[in-house]
Formats: C-alpha cells, sequence, structure tokens
C-alpha cells in the first residue's frame, strides 16, 4: 500500500488550516504508530441529545476519514461520571454522608445513562473507541496529577483545603479561546465545573470533601499526597486520562465548540504546566447545533435525544446522514425537513446499491474486444470519483465535496445502467466503490441493501422466468436467474408445487 497522504485540517488554536497529521506526530515517521486521538465524551447524567450526537459523529468521521485515507488511529473517549451534574442527580437532596454509599450511589445513578449512550451509538452506527476510561476509575492518575502541578508550583491551597490552578501563572493561558487575561479578577476562584469566558478565573483541580458528594482518599493512591479526602474538577479528569492512555503529547484533541472555554483550555494548562511539553499538536471543534433555527431546549419543547427521534418513527441512520451533512466547523439547523431529506437520500443510496447487486448477478461478462477497453466508460469515472472523494477528506473533511461525488456515482450509473451494456465486472466496481464510501459515511449500506426492501413482485418475475428457461433446458440462463436472486438475498427452494422463495 502507498503511503498514507496528508490533510489540510483547521487548527482551532493556531486558527489556520494546519497539514495533519503534524511533522513531529510519530505517525509520520512509523507506519504501525497510530494517531492519537482524544475526544471528550459524555457526562452521564441524563441521556445524550442530537447536539451531543452531533459531535460523536463527527468525530467518528475524523476516525473513519482517517483510516480511509490509510492511516491507523486510537481513539480515547472518556466517560464523566463525577462532576456537578452527575453528583446533583445521585443525591439532590445531598442527604446521606457515608463515602462508600455516596459513591456506590453515584455508580448505580450513572449506568443506565451509560448503558444507554452505548446503545445509542451503536444504532447511530458510531465506531467504538479503542478505550472508554471512566472518571471514577481514573481518581489516581488525577491524584499524581494534582501532586506534580503542587510540585512546580502550579496549584495552591484554598482556606476550605479544596486546590486550585493559578491561572496567570501559566503563560499561555486563554490562548485556545482568545480570551483577554486583562479582563479576568485576579484573586477569584471559580468552583462549579462550568462557567462561561467573563467568569474565567482560577479553577478548581481537586475539592476538598462536601457533605452529600462522594468523595475518594487520595493517600490510597499517593501515601505523601497532601490533598484531602475529596474529588476531582471535571476539566482534571480529561487531563489525567487523557495522558493515561495516549501519552503526555496528543495528536489531536476534539469537542464542541461549547468545550473550548473553561474546558480545553483548562486542561492544556494543567497538562502543560505538569508535564512541560506540548499537550496537543492538532485542536478540531465542531460548531453547534440548532433546532428549527433556535438554540435546543427543555422549556422550548425543541429537545431531543434519538429515543425521541426513533420514537417518531424515524430511522437512527437518518440521523446520522442529517447530522453529518453539514461540515462540521459549520452550525448546523436541524429540522424535521431536513431529517426527511435524509431519509430520501438514504433510501436512494439502498436503492441504488439493490440495484448494482441486482444487475451485477445478470449483466454481461464480455470480453474486452467486444466492448472496448473501457466497457461504457464507468472504469475511468470510478478513478475519478474516488479521487474526488479522497481530495473532498483531505480538504478539512468537505462532506459537501465528498457526498457530491457519491451522488455523481448514484446518477451516473443509474443512467449507464438504464442504457444497458454495462459489463458486469463494471457494475462490481461501482458497488465496491459505493462500498467504500460507506466506510467513510457509516450509513450501513452493506447491510441494509436487497433485505426488508425486495419487492415480491420482482422475485415473481424472475422466478416465473427461471421456470420458462428450464422447461426450455437453457439451464445456463436459469442459472443466472437464481444468481441474480440470491445476489439480492432472496434463497429459492424447489419444492414439488413448485418454487418457494424467502429473503435472507
Ligand atoms: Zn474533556
Amino acid at each position: 500500500m502507498s503511503n498514507p497522504e496528508t490533510l489540510s485540517l483547521y487548527d482551532t488554536l493556531t486558527r489556520s488550516y494546519k497539514e495533519f497529521p503534524p511533522q513531529d506526530s510519530p505517525a509520520r515517521t512509523n507506519p504501525d504508530e497510530p494517531i492519537s486521538y482524544y475526544t471528550c465524551g459524555p457526562t452521564v447524567y441524563d441521556s445524550a441529545h442530537i447536539g451531543n450526537f452531533r459531535a460523536y459523529i463527527f468525530e467518528d468521521q475524523v476516525v473513519r476519514a482517517l483510516e480511509y485515507l490509510g492511516w491507523k488511529v486510537k481513539q480515547v473517549m472518556n466517560i464523566t461520571d463525577v462532576d456537578d451534574k452527575t453528583i446533583k442527580g445521585a443525591n439532590p437532596t445531598g442527604a446521606d454522608n457515608e463515602p462508600r454509599i455516596l459513591r456506590e450511589r453515584l455508580d448505580a445513578y450513572t449506568a443506565p445513562y451509560i448503558e444507554a449512550f452505548f446503545a445509542d451509538i451503536d444504532k447511530l452506527n458510531i465506531r467504538r473507541a479503542a478505550v472508554y476510561p471512566r472518571a471514577t476509575r481514573t481518581i489516581g492518575a488525577m491524584v499524581l496529577l494534582v501532586g506534580r502541578l503542587i510540585e512546580k508550583g502550579f496549584a495552591y491551597r484554598g482556606e476550605d483545603g479544596s486546590w486550585y490552578f493559578p491561572i496567570r501563572q501559566f503563560p499561555g493561558y486563554g490562548w485556545l479561546s482568545g480570551l483577554d487575561l486583562e479582563q479576568v479578577s485576579v484573586g477569584a476562584r471559580v468552583d462549579s465545573d462550568e462557567y462561561d469566558k467573563l467568569d474565567a478565573r482560577d479553577f478548581v483541580l481537586w475539592k476538598t470533601r462536601r457533605p452529600g458528594e462522594p468523595s475518594w482518599d487520595p493517600t490510597e493512591y499517593d501515601a505523601a499526597s497532601p490533598l484531602p479526602p475529596g474529588r476531582p474538577g471535571w476539566h482534571l479528569e480529561c487531563s489525567a486520562m487523557s495522558g493515561r492512555h495516549l501519552g503526555e503529547t496528543l495528536d489531536m484533541h476534539s469537542g464542541g465548540h461549547d468545550n473550548i472555554f473553561p474546558h480545553h483550555e483548562n486542561e492544556i494548562a494543567q497538562s502543560e504546566a505538569a508535564n512541560g511539553t506540548t499537550f496537543v499538536r492538532h485542536w478540531l471543534h465542531c460548531g453547534y447545533l440548532l433546532v428549527e433555527n433556535q438554540k435546543m431546549s427543555k422549556s422550548l419543547g425543541n429537545f431531543f435525544t434519538l429515543q425521541n427521534l426513533l420514537d417518531r418513527g424515524h430511522e437512527a441512520l437518518a440521523v446520522r446522514l442529517l447530522l453529518l451533512s453539514t461540515h462540521y466547523r459549520k452550525p448546523l439547523n436541524f429540522t424535521f425537513d431536513g431529517l426527511r431529506g435524509a431519509e430520501a437520500n438514504l433510501k436512494r443510496l439502498r436503492e441504488f446499491l439493490r440495484r448494482l447487486e441486482r444487475e451485477e448477478a445478470s449483466a454481461p461478462v464480455a470480453p474486452d474486444e467486444e466492448l472496448g477497453l473501457g466497457g461504457t466508460g464507468a472504469g475511468p469515472l470510478l478513478s475519478k470519483l474516488k479521487d474526488d472523494f479522497a481530495a473532498a477528506l483531505r480538504d478539512d473533511l468537505n462532506i459537501s465535496k465528498a457526498l457530491a461525488a457519491v451522488f455523481e456515482l448514484v446518477g451516473t450509473l443509474n443512467r449507464l445502467l438504464d442504457g444497458g451494456g454495462v459489463r458486469r465486472e463494471e457494475i462490481a466496481a461501482a458497488r465496491k466503490t459505493l462500498l467504500g464510501f460507506d466506510e467513510v459515511l457509516g450509513l450501513r449500506l452493506g447491510e441494509n441493501a436487497g433485505k426488508a426492501t425486495i419487492e415480491p413482485a420482482w422475485v415473481e418475475e424472475r422466478l416465473a422466468a427461471r421456470q420458462q428457461a428450464r422447461r426450455e433446458r437453457d439451464f445456463a440462463r436459469a442459472d443466472a436467474l437464481r444468481d441474480e436472486l440470491a445476489a439480492a438475498g432472496v434463497v429459492v427452494e424447489d419444492t414439488p408445487e413448485g418454487p418457494r422463495w424467502h429473503v435472507e
């Protein structure tokens, strides 16, 4: 196989298009070295909504596109199972106070949301990451990370025993989000996991134990730890989990646009202050999601989980197609018209593949001299479309151009097939090209084509023709018809009462 080609991807930190993988990525020089890719995962206090899935599908596209172009990828996605929201959900009254019971209660609370997350991503055909570390199972790495920050003078203790990161001490603070440190109130601190840029201040690394909150004893992981029993801040979790599974420097890190501040800004500060080296070589962020041109919110009644859409009769793979059809950096306006459009496009792709499968079984295998070397000319067209598709991916994952290549394949091949004379090898090549594109789109075309959409009249017609061919002792024709049916997933059984059929 030839060397994989590099991409041009927009980098949030430098606000410019950069070659990816970067020159200093080990993946550039060692073909066995995967691209290290960290993606912020779900906070399991609720079911994920379509805005979350936009980000996870975008990240899945990144992995699929890199693999399509020949790179290996190791993706790590964390599960935030301890933070302000999960704690509040698990123990809303704050009545209990025994750390072990509170930890168990937190686990019991997050378990169904973790299960639902995996069920949803499977329905959306989002490929599984290599590792899904859970924050509550990575506490040791967090304790050690704060220990290093303390050693290097990048952490201080507040009056109540919690530890904070002094943002003014880290020279790069604010670079990712474009925060002006002049606007930050000196000496102010923030304990909550989420806040906006106007509230930028020293953020909490380790929160001292509070009544009603689950807690861990740091000395169980590091006997010399000066940290009190307590729990990690959300931002610390990702710095620790990425370091644990991907090392100190990552090739790529991504998330939704709303992760840039404070979450990713704080991750950079913690990781680089502790390790003294670059945390992330390339930052990627996807745009936000609107529903019918409005911000999605429970109070507006336009807040949708995947299950909400399935309950309305929509198909998960159509949701996937809709969410990936807008370029990842642009805002995505989710509309039900758009979803119906995605359903129509999905149907068109499935029908096209089914047609290729049917016609492949019955098309002539003609010697080259008879039809000319290029046959109908489908061969060069397929090469061009494959080039266009790969070029679109390399151009900052230009999904519009990639989808244009896919639908040009559908339109042109349909026309050629209508005209007749397409050779079997050409149809097979078109089918393989489409399935290759689907490695990136992830629409499971290969699994759905030919099934459930079989028209009985089409089958009956071929069975009648096969019976006729047999009566005429034209067994080659009869076999070709049986093969055509088999290619579409139709199994024929010959019985004394005549042929019976079913779909595999
Ligand atoms: Zn994160």
